[in-house]
């Protein structure tokens, strides 16, 4: 699909990280029952994992040992999986067996995780990285007027683009603040493109604006800076999209790096690892706000206290790739002023692979 529509590739500094693929995992039973998973992070990599790795360790297995089968598959990689990209492809087998067992069982995935915790999902939309600022400020209205009580926005300059840049910055969360005013939070995503002195410098300059979180300022594995920047209290600082397993989380809360905790489900180790970190965030008393939106996310939102809210990626302007999980799969609920639903009615994880944009994409099988 024309995913770079619009965009100036002069000042596309996302280029290395927008996604054009998505792995899609089917896990077929005996009985019939399929489930799907998927992983977006290096897909035709992740791909290769479980072709020629994960599925020798799972097929002939009963779903319902998902723990065993996680083990089995970490267990088998752990020498050069760990982080990354093996741990995706152990995500996505292991979204598709907690599919199958609420396909089994009839019930939604969020049934089996602890149930009905909410009425329905606070979701905050995630967009705005529009540019120039009247551009900007009309899309932020746009999500305002749409109901939403949170919003998260992007930065259009780093370290190297200097005081201006920083500036500028400055002038992107002025001009959401003005639009939304007071009573909507705002979030700010740096995507780890931070240095520590940067970001001291920077900290300050956004204290004025309430920032509800800043999100991965610097390197994932820069832990004890995390805490550093936690500890100027200026503003509360968001981690965990690209950390892996329960070990990883452990090292992020014991150093006290992160006010928010937001692994990626379909990282992080599927709904099997996740479910632990959600036990351990709450120990510590730090909330789970996961990364992204989907239907997974969604189904661990719901079933947990200690997680407010749930991402949501808008389709506006630029996509960057997050958005093809839309065109991929029929299932995601739309939110109303600010929420979204879950059904209790619609077993499994609720999606299904979609046909509308098949003509759109190349499809590789293995
Ligand atoms: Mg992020």
């Amino acid at each position: 699909m024309d995913l770079l529509a619009g965009i100036d590739s002069s000042r596309d500094t996302m280029a290395p990280f927008r996604f054009h693929e998505w792995l899609v995992v089917e896990v077929e039973c005996d009985n019939g029952l399929v489930g799907t998973g998927n992983a977006a992070l290096a897909p035709s990599v992740a791909q290769k994992v479980v072709n020629h790795f994960l599925a020798p360790l799972v097929i002939g297995a009963d779903p319902w040992d998902y723990e065993l089968l996680w083990q089995r598959m970490y267990r088998s990689t752990v020498a050069w999986g760990r982080k990354g990209v093996a741990m995706a492809a152990i995500s996505a087998v292991d979204l598709a067996v907690w599919d199958i067992l609420g396909k089994a069982a009839r019930q939604p995935v969020f049934k089996l995780l602890g149930g009905r915790l909410k009425e329905k999902i606070p979701v905050y939309a995630s967009k705005l990285y529009s540019q120039p600022l009247d551009s900007l400020a009309a899309e932020a209205e746009k999500y305002r007027r749409q109901g939403f009580q949170a919003v998260k926005m992007r930065f259009g300059w780093g370290p190297a683009d200097g005081a201006t840049g920083m500036r500028r910055n400055v002038d992107l969360v002025k001009t959401v603040r003005d639009v939304v005013g007071d009573d909507v939070d705002i979030m700010a995503e740096a995507y780890m493109g931070w240095t520590m002195e940067y970001a001291r410098r920077m900290l300050p300059l956004l204290s004025p604006f309430n920032l509800r979180w800043l999100e991965e300022p610097v390197l994932p594995d820069h832990i004890n800076n995390y805490a550093e920047l936690r500890a100027l209290g200026d503003i509360p600082i968001s981690g965990g999209e690209h950390e892996f397993t329960l070990h990883g989380f452990q090292q992020l809360l014991d150093a006290g790096a992160v006010d928010v905790v937001q692994y990626d489900t379909n990282r992080v180790g599927g709904i099997t690892a996740a479910r632990k970190v959600n036990a351990l965030a709450a120990a510590h008393g730090v909330p789970v706000i996961p990364h992204a939106g989907q239907m997974h996310n969604y189904h661990l939102v719901m079933s947990d206290l200690n997680c407010p809210m749930a991402e949501y990626f808008p389709v506006h302007g630029v996509e960057i790739g997050n958005e093809l999980f839309y065109y991929l799969f029929d299932g995601d609920p739309e939110p109303q002023d600010g929420f979204l639903q879950l059904s209790d009615d619609v077993p499994g994880l609720g999606i299904s692979i979609s046909t509308a944009h098949a003509g759109n994409f190349d499809i590789v099988e293995e």
